[in-house]
C-alpha cells in the first residue's frame, strides 16, 4: 500500500475513533446528567408525597382514630392524579404485610425491591417495564395507628429516547465531518508526501541512467534536505561515472594505439626478415633488411622500456630530495654539450629544491629532445631555471615548428604523435611526454604547453617549494 494511502488511512481511524469516543461520552454525559436529575426529583417527589399523605391522613375525620384502606386508597388515587389526568406518576401504597392497598394503572409490582425498602430513609432502582423506563422509589411512611409502604415510578422513558437520537444524530455529524476530514486529509497528504515522489521519480530516473536527473526540491525542511542530499550524492555518482566511463576509453584507446604501434614494426621486421630467409639476397640489399630489422626491433625496446616505466612511475611511491638546481643543469650541460645539431642554451637561477633527481632529469631530457627533434638544424634552444614565490619553474623552449592549438591537450596522452611518421623515423612512439605527465604528478606538478605553429613552443612545469630537514640534502 502506497505511503499516501496508509498515512490516510491512519488518520481517518483516529479522528475516527477520537469523534466516537468524544461524541459518545458526551451523548453518554448529557444522560448521565438529566438520569440523575429526573433521579433526584423522584426522590423529593417522594418526599412530598410521603409528607402530603401523611398530612392527608391526619386530616380526614375518623371514628376509631383508625386509617381505613378505602381511606387510604381514596389519598392514593387523589395523590396520583394530583388534580389532573394525564399524570406520569404512579402510586402503589401497600401495608405492613406488604398487602397493595392502593395501585396505580400500569404499576408494576416487584415483590424484591417492595422488601427491600428500609425503616427509615428511600431506595430507588431504575426499570423498564413493557420498553418504558421508570425510576422506581420506595419508602416507609407512617399515618395514625399504620405503617405502609409508599412506591412511586417515575416516567424518564424521554431521557432514553433523547440519548438515542443523540447518538443518531452523532452518528450522522461523524460520518459528515469523516467525508469532509478525509478530502482535507487526502490533499494535506499528498502535498506532504509529493517530495517522495519526485524523489522516487529521480531514482527510478538513476536506475535507468539518465544521471543528470535532480529531484526538485519543493520545501525548507527534513524532505528538501533529504531532496538536497539525494542530488549531491547524484552529482558525485554522476561525477565518479563519467570519470569511470573516460577512464575506459582512455584505457581502450591506449590499447588500441599500443597495438598499432606495435602491428607497424612488426610487419616490417616480419617482412624482411621474410625476405631474408626466402631469397637470396646481394650483400648491401641483406644489410639494408637486416639494418630496417635491427633499428624497428630497437624501437620496439625503446617503446616497451618506456611503457615500463610509465607503468612503474604510476605504482611509484618517490622518496624526495634536497637538491641544488645546478646540479641539475651541471647534468644537462654534459649531455647535451657535444650535441652540434642545436645550440642548446642554459639560463639558470640557483636554489634547492625537494625532487627524486633521476625522474626530474628524466622530464628535461624527455623535453630538452622533444626541443631539439622539433627544431630544424642550427636552431636553439633554451633550458631556463626560475624561482618564483610558488616554487621553482623549469622551461625548455625551442623556436621549431610548433604545434597546432588543438593539438596541445592530446599530445600528454600515451601513443599520441602530431606527425606519426615524422615521431617514429625519430624513434619516438608518442609516449614520452606521458611519462613526464606521471612524474611531474607525482611531484605535485602539472605540465604546461604554450606553443604556435612556424615559431616554436614552451614545456614548462613548476616544482613547488617544500620544507627540508638537514639530513635529506643529497650531495
Ligand atoms: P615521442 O616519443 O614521439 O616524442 P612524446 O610524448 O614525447 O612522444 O611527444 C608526443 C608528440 O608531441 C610528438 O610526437 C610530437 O609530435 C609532439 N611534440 C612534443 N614536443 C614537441 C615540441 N617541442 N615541438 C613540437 N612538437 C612536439
Amino acid at each position: 500500500m502506497k505511503l499516501l494511502y496508509k498515512i490516510l488511512l491512519w488518520n481517518i481511524v483516529i479522528v475516527a475513533v477520537c469523534l466516537g469516543v468524544g461524541g459518545y461520552s458526551f451523548v453518554n454525559f448529557v444522560f448521565e446528567t438529566s438520569l440523575e436529575r429526573e433521579t433526584k426529583q423522584a426522590l423529593d417527589e417522594s418526599s412530598i408525597l410521603q409528607f402530603a399523605f401523611e398530612t392527608a391522613a391526619l386530616n380526614i375525620p375518623s371514628r376509631y382514630d383508625m386509617l381505613q384502606d378505602t381511606t387510604i386508597e381514596e389519598i392514593g388515587y387523589s395523590l396520583e392524579h394530583g388534580g389532573q389526568n394525564n399524570s406520569t406518576r404512579m402510586l402503589h401504597i401497600s401495608d405492613e404485610e406488604r398487602n397493595t392497598l392502593y395501585l396505580g394503572q400500569g404499576f408494576g409490582v416487584d415483590e424484591g425491591f417492595l422488601q427491600q425498602i428500609p425503616k427509615d430513609g428511600k431506595i430507588y432502582q431504575l426499570r423498564e417495564v413493557n420498553g418504558r423506563y421508570y425510576i422506581h422509589t420506595g419508602c416507609k411512611m407512617e399515618a395514625l395507628d399504620r405503617v405502609l409502604h409508599l412506591e412511586t415510578m417515575k416516567d424518564i422513558t424521554q431521557i432514553y429516547e433523547e440519548r438515542k437520537e443523540g447518538f443518531e444524530v452523532y452518528r450522522k455529524v461523524i460520518l459528515f465531518v469523516l467525508v469532509i476530514a478525509s478530502v482535507i486529509m487526502y490533499l494535506i497528504c499528498r502535498w506532504l508526501t509529493k517530495p517522495i515522489r519526485l524523489l522516487t521519480k529521480a531514482t527510478h530516473k538513476m536506475t535507468e541512467g539518465d544521471y543528470s536527473y535532480r529531484a526538485k526540491v519543493i520545501s525548507n525542511d527534513e524532505m528538501g534536505q533529504l531532496t538536497d542530499d539525494f542530488n549531491m550524492m547524484a552529482a558525485n555518482l554522476e561525477q565518479n561515472i563519467n570519470m569511470l566511463e573516460n577512464e575506459i576509453q582512455a584505457r581502450e584507446e591506449f590499447i588500441a594505439a599500443f597495438a598499432h604501434e606495435l602491428k607497424t614494426p612488426l610487419t616490417a621486421i616480419i617482412g624482411y626478415a621474410d625476405m631474408l630467409r626466402s631469397r637470396k639476397m646481394d650483400e648491401e640489399k641483406a644489410f639494408v633488411s637486416a639494418n630496417y630489422i635491427f633499428t624497428e626491433g630497437k624501437r620496439l625496446e625503446a617503446m616497451a622500456f618506456r611503457l615500463l616505466d610509465i607503468i612503474v612511475t604510476k605504482r611509484l611511491d618517490i622518496e624526495k630530495q634536497k637538491i641544488d638546481t645546478e646540479k641539475i643543469f651541471d647534468y644537462l650541460k654534459e649531455i647535451y654539450g657535444e650535441y652540434d645539431r642545436v645550440k642548446i642554451r642554459c639560463h639558470y637561477e640557483k636554489a634547492t629544491i625537494k625532487v627524486e633527481s633521476d625522474l626530474l632529469k628524466s622530464v628535461m631530457i624527455n623535453l630538452v629532445d622533444n626541443a631539439c627533434k622539433a627544431s630544424d638544424e642550427g636552431g636553439k634552444v633554451e633550458i631556463i631555471g626560475k624561482r618564483l614565490e610558488q616554487g621553482y619553474l623549469f622551461s625548455v623552449k625551442d623556436y621549431g615548428m610548433g604545434i597546432p592549438e588543438e593539438e596541445c591537450d592530446k599530445i600528454t596522452n600515451a601513443f599520441y604523435m602530431v606527425d606519426k611518421s615524422r615521431s617514429r623515423s625519430r624513434n619516438g612512439a608518442g609516449l614520452g611526454l606521458a611519462l613526464c605527465v606521471e612524474i611531474l604528478r607525482l611531484h605535485n606538478s602539472e605540465l604546461h604547453i604554450e606553443s604556435k605553429v612556424g615559431e616554436g613552443s614552451r614545456f614548462s612545469f613548476l616544482i613547488p617549494w617544500e620544507e627540508v630537514s638537514e639530513h635529506e640534502v643529497l650531495d
